[in-house]
């Protein structure tokens, strides 16, 4: 899950990651009062998970609250990189900026380790650094297990060759960093610009924060973080009840056991649905094993609530979970939705494979439901799916 700005810049104030104080709105009239708490200056901040947002023209200097009310005016609503604008930050203005660093911490997978990155060339063009000047970017592997001390960050500012004035300072910053990444799971802190201003300080003038959604289980806080308001209403209906489910543009809804068999179901009904008026996948939805029909029915619930679905595809192999548990789950789902009054009304195309599939075919026999079809092949159910979704 990535952050905002305003979240990352908390999460750095908890764990004392110096920065400038400053708080989120979302109307252009509460800028006023916030530049006033803030003595009558402000930096006006375009809150959306993409960065750029000062070549956009997503980062204003207010110098008076009516001008803060005028630029806010001007960012909320905007359009940043097809994210729109619907909070800014109110922050306290920096001193003057004298240097722009970058640093950060990120979860390297291809080295199986921690990674730290620092550069004396910050500020907002990292990646054409990166790119261009790549001796000026240096790349320290972390250890989980000694994690970054101060000796560790001394290496880091050194490879960096980071000016003595604020080497001090910037190590010790390093350090809260490396605490606020470990204390809060995530995989990846960074802060772009480090700037050292007019007095001498190093402060984080900007944030990324993306936090592992695998330790929500152990970080009940971060669930406030989500963002609730831009989710996409079904994908937030199926994470309530617990199902992995990615919302799709097209008309085909998929349910299956086992993500590599979602996906590769996917493929087929978007090759299938070449030849049906294009039709393509309306979703990923995993059941996993188990597929009991409580699950059967809270997956289609989710996929027949999609407008813009037209069938559904339920391919299944049958591994631990036998193809008759999933047939009997599937017939008790069509029950359990009725009795909900949300009865299936679009065609269902049910394709068995696997442990126990005859048995499980002959159950949807026994049914006979007119609106379930039985397929007996993956490429044979995925057209028959996409055909009905194409009428
Ligand atoms: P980004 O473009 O999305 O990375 O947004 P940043 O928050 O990094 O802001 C872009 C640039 O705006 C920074 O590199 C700074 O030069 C400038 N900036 C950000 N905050 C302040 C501030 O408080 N005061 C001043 N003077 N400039 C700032
Ligand atoms: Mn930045």
């Amino acid at each position: 899950m990535d952050l905002f700005e305003y979240q990352a810049r908390d999460l750095f104030a908890k764990h004392g990651v110096p920065v400038l104080a400053g708080e989120v709105i979302d109307t252009p009239e509460a800028a006023r009062e916030a530049t006033e708490r803030l003595g009558g200056r402000s930096v006006v901040k375009a809150q959306v998970k993409v960065g750029g947002r000062g070549k956009a023209g997503g980062v204003k200097l207010a110098a008076t609250p009516d001008e803060a009310v005028a630029r806010a005016t001007d960012i909320l609503g905007m359009d940043i990189k097809g994210h729109t604008v619907h909070k800014v930050m109110i922050a306290e203005t920096a001193p003057e900026i004298a240097e722009e660093y970058y640093v950060s911490y990120l979860l390297d997978r291809t080295n199986r380790t921690f990674l730290a990155m620092a550069s004396v060339a910050g500020g907002m063009d990292i990646e054409e650094v990166a790119a261009t000047t790549p001796e000026k970017l240096a790349k320290i592997p972390v250890d989980a297990n000694d994690g970054v001390s101060p000796e560790k960050a001394r290496e880091i500012v050194e490879a960096a060759q980071f000016p003595a004035e604020v080497a001090e300072q910037v190590a010790e910053i390093l350090v809260t960093l490396w605490k606020t990444f470990v204390a809060e799971d995530a995989l990846l802190v960074e802060v772009n610009p480090l700037a050292k201003v007019a007095d001498g300080r190093v402060i984080a003038l900007d944030g990324k924060v993306s936090l592992d959604a695998n330790a929500e289980f152990r970080q009940p806080e971060h669930e406030a973080l989500e963002d609730k308001a831009s989710a996409n209403p079904l994908e937030a209906a199926a994470k309530a009840k617990g199902l992995n489910y990615v919302k799709l543009d097209g008309e085909v809804g998929i349910i299956g056991n086992g993500a590599g068999l979602v996906m590769s179901t996917l493929d087929v009904v978007a090759y299938a649905g070449e030849k049906h008026n294009g039709v393509k996948p309306a979703n990923f939805l995993d059941i996993g094993g188990g597929a009991s029909a409580e699950v059967m029915a809270n997956g289609l619930e989710i996929i027949l609530g999609d407008p813009d679905v037209k069938s559904v595809f339920v391919n299944v192999f049958g591994g631990i979970t036998a193809c008759d548990a999933v047939a009997n789950g599937i017939v008790q789902a069509l029950e359990l939705l009725e009795s909900r009054g949300e009865a299936v009304t679009k065609p269902l195309v049910v394709r068995l494979d696997g442990n126990n599939a005859e048995l499980g075919r002959q159950i949807l026999a026994d049914r006979n439901h007119p609106l379930v079809e039985r397929v007996d092949t993956m490429d044979g159910a995925a057209d028959k799916a996409a055909e009905l979704a194409a009428k």
